[in-house]
């Protein structure tokens, strides 16, 4: 079995004492994850080609249902638990896996197919075989279907190899010198490819200690660290702010962090000021569920030179940026992010067609995502193609205008969209959220003689907060339903 199910296998060959999994004060050594695994596996009664899903917050039973998948030959399947019932049905419809593992007690009488309570999980693996079972997994089966966050539309299935996934660990060792003895926190949710692929996976390989917490908590994260001495964690630049901001922050022992992984969203240049401060740097990257996540890497050495770009390619994946006709973009133009290499997903399950639209022959992904390099080859993220606004001709980056709203004093937060204008048949609108207080500034002369006029939004309007999903991504599609049709 070439595969990530027997990970645990091969640690166990090695270190069998060493503590695999903490939860809740409770620890699991290697060994022991490796025969639960193999009772679940035997269990869990699925094959090749299979898949397995699970509905839970980050815990044992989700990491072992993972490496259970993979030694059988089946592909994981992890839902988000923030789904309302009719899109977990949408995904479980689609998916079709032959059994839903839940995590925790829940009434899942409106999801189909066949289910494992909470309650019956331990009865079901003590009834399995501790025997390794001999599965033929080759390293380009479909270790992992993992759902898109649903940002800009449907969360679509990435289907992600054996081999995606290792090589994006091999992406971030060369990079991130993970050591033996990590102490890895887990608390993003591991449905989401970050934790799974950055933390949880590289800190295995290594023999590291994964503490899992099912839910960020500021409290919970600052007792772990300074409790159980935490090394590595991940998180999106919202979860380092919530930190940042906590009264426990200035007094914490945080001497023990060596490496924090921060990607999802651009990073905010306050923030690698903040923790710079504290003498801790930010390892930066920019990925997608798509490349298993990991496509560009910046270097703690660079946090500060480089801020506000994600970084260079990492190792073993190339990125290029392709402006509107075709050629590469030169250094300091816009064009859309493609990635290749070994991590890129081979497409997206059920979805021929959409697959074929972002994948090309060659193995080049085309991510949706707009990027500009500098002339050492950094590369900004800064818009969504769906989000760029054509006006007259003319391509409107909503980024750009949004970072010279944000160098306007009253300005908490700020978003540009895309509006129907009969004369060019697209306009911008800015919605702004001020700071308390103070008049309402007129922004849109703010703007005048800052931006090429094209570029100056027709519209503006004051809002209260913008809407963010739970990775704090700012939702564009919400803001052009609710404020898109209000023209004045
Ligand atoms: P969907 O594809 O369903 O619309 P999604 O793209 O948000 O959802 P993910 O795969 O979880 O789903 O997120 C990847 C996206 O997150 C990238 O395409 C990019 O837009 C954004 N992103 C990730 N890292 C960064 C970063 N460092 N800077 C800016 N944006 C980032
Ligand atoms: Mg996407």
């Amino acid at each position: 079995n070439q595969g990530i199910g027997s990970w645990p296998a091969r640690r166990a060959r090695m270190t069998p004492e060493r503590v695999a999994l903490t939860y809740l004060g409770r620890d699991r050594t290697y060994r022991e994850l490796r025969d639960r695994a193999y009772r679940l596996a035997s269990a869990l009664g699925v094959g090749r080609g299979d898949r397995v899903a699970f509905l839970g917050a980050n815990q044992p039973s989700l990491v072992e249902t993972f490496f259970a998948a993979g030694l059988a030959g089946a592909a994981f399947v992890p839902l988000n638990t923030r789904l309302a019932e009719p899109e977990l049905r949408y995904i479980l419809e689609d998916a079709r896996p032959s059994v839903l593992v839940l995590g925790e007690e829940r009434d899942g009488g409106g999801l189909p197919g066949r289910h494992v309570e909470a309650g019956a999980y331990e009865a079901l693996l003590a009834s399995g075989s501790p025997e390794p079972i001999d599965e033929p997994v080759r390293q380009d089966d479909v270790c992992l279907i993992m759902y898109t966050s649903g940002t800009t539309g449907r969360p679509k299935g990435a289907m992600l190899t054996h081999a995606n996934l290792t090589w994006n660990t091999f992406n971030l060792l060369v990079d991130v010198p993970l050591a033996h003895d990590e102490v890895a926190l887990v608390s993003a949710p591991l449905f989401h490819i970050a934790a799974l692929a950055q933390t949880l996976l590289p800190a295995v390989l290594k023999g590291g200690r994964v503490i899992l917490e099912p839910s960020f908590d500021v409290e919970r994260t600052f007792d772990l660290i300074e409790r159980e001495r935490v090394t590595v964690m991940f998180g999106v630049p919202s979860m380092f702010g919530f930190l940042a901001r906590s009264p426990r922050w200035a007094g914490a022992d945080l001497s023990s962090l060596r490496h924090l992984l921060c990607g999802g969203a651009p990073v905010p240049e306050p923030l690698i000021r903040t923790y710079q401060d504290r003498g801790l740097t930010f390892l930066q990257g920019y990925g997608m569920t798509e490349t298993a996540p990991g496509a560009l890497f910046l270097a703690a050495e660079h946090s500060i030179a480089k801020a506000g770009s994600a970084g260079v390619p990492c190792f073993f994946s190339d990125v290029r940026l392709v402006a509107p006709d075709g050629s590469y973009a030169a250094p300091g133009e816009p064009g859309e992010v493609y990635v290749q290499g070994p991590n890129v997903m081979p497409g997206y399950w059920g979805l021929p067609e959409e697959s074929a639209k972002v994948l090309s022959a060659d193995g080049w992904f085309r991510s949706g995502d707009i990027g500009v390099a500098d002339e050492d080859g950094y590369v900004r993220i800064s818009d969504r193609m769906k989000d760029v606004i054509i006006s007259g001709g003319e391509n409107i980056y909503p980024a750009e205008v949004e970072s010279v709203l944000y160098e306007h004093a009253a300005v908490a937060e700020c978003a540009v969209i895309g509006v129907p204008d009969e004369k060019w048949g697209e306009v911008g609108k800015a919605l702004v959220v001020l700071r308390n207080g103070g008049e309402p500034p007129d922004l849109l002369a703010y703007l005048d003689g800052r931006l090429a006029r094209y570029k100056i939004p027709k519209y503006l309007q004051f809002v209260p907060e913008l809407p963010k999903n739970a990775a704090g991504k700012l939702l564009k599609a919400p803001l052009r339903t609710l404020y898109g049709s209000d023209l004045h």
